[in-house]
Order: C-alpha cells, then structure tokens, then sequence
C-alpha cells in the first residue's frame, strides 16, 4: 500500500469519528491510532511530549536476589571456578545452555574473549582470512586480529544492516576459512544463505550472537545455527555482569578445544596442551548472572512486545523504517530497535536535526555506531606491521586496503541509522512506547520546522 493512500483513508476514518468532539484538538490519527500533534516542537519553547526518565539498565536489574547470590559467593570463599566443579560458574555454563537450546557452553571473561577463544580453537591464524561485518562491536575484529588472521569486511544490507549475502563471496579466496556474522541488534542474520555459501566453500560459522540470546531464526536460536556461537555479558547487554561472555556448541571435540584455549592452553584433566591466553570468567561474574538469569526470558519477550507494538505503530509511516527482518526470523534479541531515517520525508532535515528536535521532546534516539570499521586507524596499522608483512603477501595488502570502501555502511553510519537504546527501553509501559511514536510523530507533523 502507499504512503499517500494510508494516510488519506486513516484521515478520513479519524475525521468521521472525532470530527465533533475534537474541533482544535490534536487526535487526528496519521498512522495506525497515533495521535496527531501539531502542537510546537519543544525545541522552539513548545511542551515536550515526555518528561519522565527511563530506569538506568544494568542497575534496574540488580534486586534483592542478584546482591544476595554475590554475597553468598564472598562469603563461601569460592572466587574462581578452579576452586569448585558445581561453582556459580559451572552453574550458569549448564542453565545458559539450557536456555540457548545447545549441549554445551563454556563462560569467558568478555564476548570478545569468547570471538578469539573460537577463532584459536578452530585453529585459524597468521596467513588466514576470516570474514565480517565493518558495523559491530569492535571486539568481532579484534577477535580476529588477536589470532593474526585478516578481518575481510562486507559491505551491508542497507534496510537490515547486517552483512549482505550477496557481498560475501566476492570476498572469498583460497585463503578464506570462517564467516562471523554479527546479529546486529540482536536481529538475525540471513543464515540460511550464510550458511549455504560457508558449506558450499568449506568455511566454518562463528556466530557473533553477543546482542541476540533468545532470538530465533527458523525454528533454531541465535547461537545455535553456526559451529559455535558467541555472546557478552558486558555492561550494556541483556545478560550483563559487568564484563563477561560465553561460548555455545554441539561439538564436544570442538568446544573442549575451547575450554583448553581460555584456560592458558591447560585442558580439563590438567595437562598443559596448547597455546591459549587466560579468559577464564570468575566466580563474582557466574554469581552475577546466576542471580538474574531467572528473569532473563520475561524481559526477552517483553522486549519483542514492545518492539511489535512499535513495529504496528510505524507500519506505512515512510520517514522511520524498522529494521528489516529476513523470512525466517521469530523474534530478536533487541539489544537496540533499529530503524533507517529517510530524510526525503522529512523536509530533507538532516539525522542530526531530527534527532535533536526528538530529544528536546524527551525522546533520546541516537546514531549508534559513528564509523564503520573499514574508516578505522587499525587498517593502515595493520598493513604497516611487521607481522602482516610477513604473512600476506604486498599485493594482497594492497587489495585489502582498497576493498576496504563500504558505501552502504556509510550511508547508515553518516545519515540512516536510528535507534532507541532497547535493553531497558524496550521493558517499558505501552504509555512509554506510546511517547516515543508522539514525540516522532510530533517531529514529523513539524518536520517544515526542522
Ligand atoms: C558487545 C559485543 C561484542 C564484544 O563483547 P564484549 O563482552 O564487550 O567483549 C562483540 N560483538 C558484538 C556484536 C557486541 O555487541
């Protein structure tokens, strides 16, 4: 349907039935049921729509129940995993596989952790490439970059954000050995052709799931759908101790390469086998996540509510397009709600305009990531190294530097990219979604204001 006729047939079904009541007032609906407001932006002294704060994430979390579990864990003594095989770590690495819907999972110290703990136990190095996305968490290359292989980017699906399938294998040589394709936002991927491309060349799938637990693509969770599957506990995540990760998998010989790795190449009878840092996740962090993995669900479909409600709200409204979900996909992580700003409908302003108008409303959405990381210093650092000079060849190198030209990712860095911080946001009242649709709405309505 287009724009033109959704708005007229919602204005003339709103006229009909508020026409009397509501002479000069402002609830002529534009979209589904929102209100229309045309009244003065609060960015040229007008009321903004909302007032109230949003509750701060993680401390909203932290209950009578999480505080009790970490001082349990002070007082019993047990403040490493090594101390004890039933600790609060070995504890979470069972419930969390439960709840992934996998056999197996080791806990790390961070996500990034869990990225290079995988990379290293697949036995991908110096010499190898390994493809990614250039809009993630800067942990999903320095994963790569830990291990000395070369972090290959692809270019982005403009509507969804993510890695586009059809960019990857333009970038797959001999040399290619795995794909890291980042959930972003927690939404899925389009795995079923990630996977189709990894198995018809041969390449294993780490899955950066790190903003996506629970999300579920065909019948399968995020996580579940690669060789290995990788998460964070950090900050700002939806399972958050701080700093923390873990590993999921099905493949018992894999996954104990994995604990050998992060635990300083020590494996679980003791022996001293192999390379490996020290990622071991500790026993405050296992108790941390122990004492609020029981909510941990609830929110996850809260979260889903509220962004379906958004999502029916925003329907046909052609200013704010959601993130595009691929077929397959039954909910997302919503680590943000994503959506691409398309300054056509609104007057031409810039994101920046629009966003502070929005904020002077009491609707902070922000660009989240400013760069993709093909713009990144670490590039030309990289090639400089002694270490890549020796490894990659002067005309690989060469080539690398000028694929690494992402115009799409640009676009949604540099104009496009909108999100409402979803990790606590998204746990709000219908009242709560309801601000943020007015106070677009409200932008909207004066967007030759702008
Ligand atoms: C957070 C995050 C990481 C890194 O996890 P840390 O725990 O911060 O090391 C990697 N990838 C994505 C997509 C992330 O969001």
């Amino acid at each position: 349907m287009k724009f033109n006729d959704l708005t007229r047939r919602n204005f003339i079904t709103a006229v009909t039935a508020t026409t009397v009541a509501t002479a000069f007032s402002n609830v002529i609906p534009a979209f589904g049921n929102t209100p229309r407001n045309t009244g003065k932006l609060a960015i040229h002294g007008g009321t903004p729509v909302r007032v109230k704060v949003w509750p701060k994430w993680p401390a909203m979390i932290a209950d009578e129940k999480l505080i009790d579990s970490v001082v349990k864990t002070t007082k019993s003594g047990i403040w490493s995993r090594i101390q004890s095989p039933t600790g609060t770590v070995a504890t979470f690495e069972k419930e969390y596989a439960r709840l992934m819907g996998t056999q197996l999972c080791i806990g790390t110290g961070s996500g990034t952790q869990a990225l290079a703990t995988s990379v290293e136990a697949m036995d991908f190095g110096p010499g190898d490439e390994i493809i990614t996305s250039p809009y993630s968490d800067f942990g999903t290359v320095s994963a790569i970059l830990t291990s000395r292989a070369l972090p290959v980017l692809v270019d982005l699906d403009r509507d969804s954000f993510q890695l586009d399938p059809e960019e990857i294998e333009k970038k797959i040589n001999k040399n290619t050995k795995a794909i890291i394709p980042v959930h972003i936002m927690g939404m899925p991927c389009n795995m079923e052709r990630i996977m189709a491309i990894a198995k018809k060349h041969d390449l294993k799938v780490i899955e950066d799931a790190c903003q996506a637990n629970f999300a579920k693509y065909q019948g399968k969770q995020l996580g579940t759908i690669g060789h290995l599957g990788c998460f964070s506990f950090q900050a700002s995540k939806q399972i958050s101790c701080g700093e923390g990760g873990a590993i999921i998998g099905n493949d018992e010989v894999l996954m104990d390469r994995c604990f050998t790795v992060q635990n300083h190449g020590t494996n679980r009878k003791g022996f001293n086998v192999t390379i490996g840092p020290k990622y071991r996740m500790n026993e405050f962090e296992g108790a941390v996540l122990m004492g609020q993995i029981a909510g941990a669900r609830a929110r996850f479909e809260k979260r889903n509510e509220n962004a379906a409600y958004l999502d029916s709200k925003l329907k046909g409204f052609p200013g704010l397009v959601p993130q595009k979900m691929y077929p397959g996909t039954e909910s997302s992580g919503y680590y943000k709600y994503a959506m691409s700003y398309r300054k056509e409908h609104f007057n031409n302003a810039d994101r920046s305009k629009f966003l502070r108008a929005l904020s002077a409303e009491g609707i902070n959405l922000s660009p989240y990531i400013a760069r993709g990381f093909h713009g990144e210093p670490w590039v030309d650092e990289i090639i400089g190294l002694r270490e890549y000079k020796a490894l990659y060849s002067p005309a690989r190198l060469k080539r690398y530097k000028e694929e690494m030209q992402m115009p799409i990712c640009d676009l949604v860095c540099n104009e496009e990219m909108v999100v409402l911080e979803g990790v606590a946001s998204l746990l709000g009242s219908t009242q709560d979604m309801d601000d943020v649709v007015n106070a677009i709405m409200k932008v909207y309505e004066n967007r030759d204001k702008l």
